[in-house]
C-alpha cells in the first residue's frame, strides 16, 4: 500500500501550521509518528488558501522587472 492521495493535494505547497510539516511533506499526527496519507490538517488548507490569495493574480504589489 503506497497510495498517498494527500500527495496530490495543492496544500502541500505550504508548510503545515498544525503539525509543522514542511512544504512538500505530508501532514503527520500530533506525535509525528503517523503520516496523514489521505488528507491534511484544516489549518494547512487555511494557510494554503491565504497564501494563494496573497500571491494571487492581480496583487496590489506589482514587481518591477527592471534589473
Ligand atoms: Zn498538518
Amino acid at each position: 500500500m503506497t497510495a498517498e492521495p494527500a500527495r496530490q493535494l495543492p496544500q502541500l505547497a505550504v508548510p503545515c501550521p498544525a503539525c509543522a510539516a514542511p512544504a512538500g511533506q505530508l501532514c503527520t499526527s500530533h506525535s509525528g509518528t503517523r503520516v496523514r496519507r489521505n488528507n491534511v490538517h484544516q489549518q494547512r488548507t487555511a494557510a494554503w488558501k491565504q497564501a494563494a490569495s496573497a500571491s494571487g493574480s492581480g496583487g496590489p504589489c506589482a514587481e518591477d522587472g527592471a534589473a
